[in-house]
């Protein structure tokens, strides 16, 4: 079912700026259970509405041993074309909800992890000083006790000074690859530990690993990658280059990939944020079943959309609540009947 997530304000990073993300939901039925996934498609990651849908036509189950496990099965599917990666991550989010609520378990028992709320962080969109600060009062609102910053531009010390003006607890900062020199940002990180300073995300361009290290070799707060990883395989080439990782289920093909990730960074000494692209509550809710294995959660998407579909997510002083119906645990507000689907 293709849908149009309207922001609730320009979404601006450092690299591009958008007001709605195009997402497909994706339903998998079995014995009258159906489980729900979606995939979320910023536009910079090249996937569209089509290339998803054209993916789901290509997986064929009944070319699947019927005793298949959900490993083989996604094994299967991630066989299937390589790249793809939001529309293996909707159908591997579906297959979650479908098993877990088969054996009428949340997702969270089902992987056999924990399932105590947890804080999330607040992401304030790129913008000028004052309306940087402004925005602030709105993550108040909704109770949240993190932000993520986004930087990444000339402005930046005067936008911290804006939002540190009306904000006094811990945040983190996103500069989606906007900076360039590693001394100068050194000196900008250590004023701003002063001041709550959790992590830098992905300080510099996705390939430039070289600048990465010499900044993560000298900062004593963490630098987390965030474009320079998407799935297990680029673990290898990054770990000299970053202190941790943020991982997020439209870059690592889902749930199950997400979960190798970070027990092979927690293995590593790395530490781990899972956070989110503009999604609704469908897939941050699944990824939210996940929280307990993080250091840090950024997982704020429906909270920054005008038209979430789905019932389910709640924050409650700060924290997020997991879903605890069976499955990923979320619903439709509006009856499922009523949607446009494509039937493939
Ligand atoms: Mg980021």
């Amino acid at each position: 079912m293709p849908y149009e997530l309207v922001f609730k304000h320009p979404f601006t990073v450092s690299i591009h700026s958008r007001t709605t993300t195009p997402v497909v939901y994706i339903r998998i039925w079995c014995e009258g259970v159906f489980g729900i996934g979606e995939a979320s498609m910023p536009p910079y990651l090249g996937e569209t509405q089509e290339s998803v849908i054209d993916f789901i036509k290509k997986v064929d189950l009944s070319e699947i041993n019927h005793t298949a496990d959900l490993n083989q099965i996604l094994a299967f599917i991630d066989r299937l074309a390589p790249g793809n990666n939001a529309a293996k991550a909707g159908i591997d989010i579906a297959f979650h909800d479908l098993f877990s609520k088969i054996e009428g378990k949340h997702l969270s028992t089902f992987l056999t992890l924990p399932n105590q709320p947890k804080l999330s962080s607040f992401t304030i969109g790129l913008d000028t000083p004052e309306q940087m600060a402004n925005k602030v009062k709105e993550a108040e609102q909704y109770g949240f006790e993190l932000l993520k910053v986004k930087l990444g531009s000339e402005d930046d010390a005067a936008r911290m000074d804006a939002i540190l003006s009306v904000w006094n607890k811990p945040f983190s900062i996103d500069v989606n690859q906007g900076w360039q020199n590693p001394d100068k940002d050194l000196d900008f990180i250590l004023e701003l530990a002063k001041s709550g300073l959790l992590f830098v995300e992905q300080p510099y361009l996705s390939t430039d690993l070289e600048r990465a290290r010499r900044l993560t070799a000298c900062s004593p707060i963490p630098i987390i990658a965030d474009e320079s990883i998407k799935r297990w395989a680029d673990m290898d080439v990054i770990a000299e280059s970053f202190h941790g990782i943020n991982v997020k289920l439209m870059k690592s093909t889902g749930i199950a990939e997400a979960m190798r990730m970070i027990q092979r960074a927690k293995a590593n000494g790395l530490l781990v944020v899972t956070g989110c692209m503009a999604e609704s509550s469908c897939a941050v809710a699944a990824m939210s079943h996940l929280s307990n294995l993080a250091d840090w959660v950024d997982l704020d998407g429906p909270f920054l959309m005008k038209n979430d579909p789905f019932l389910g997510l709640n924050l409650v002083s700060g924290m997020l609540k997991l879903p605890t119906n069976p499955g990923i645990g979320v619903d439709f507000k509006v009856p499922v009947d009523s949607w446009a689907a494509v039937e493939v």
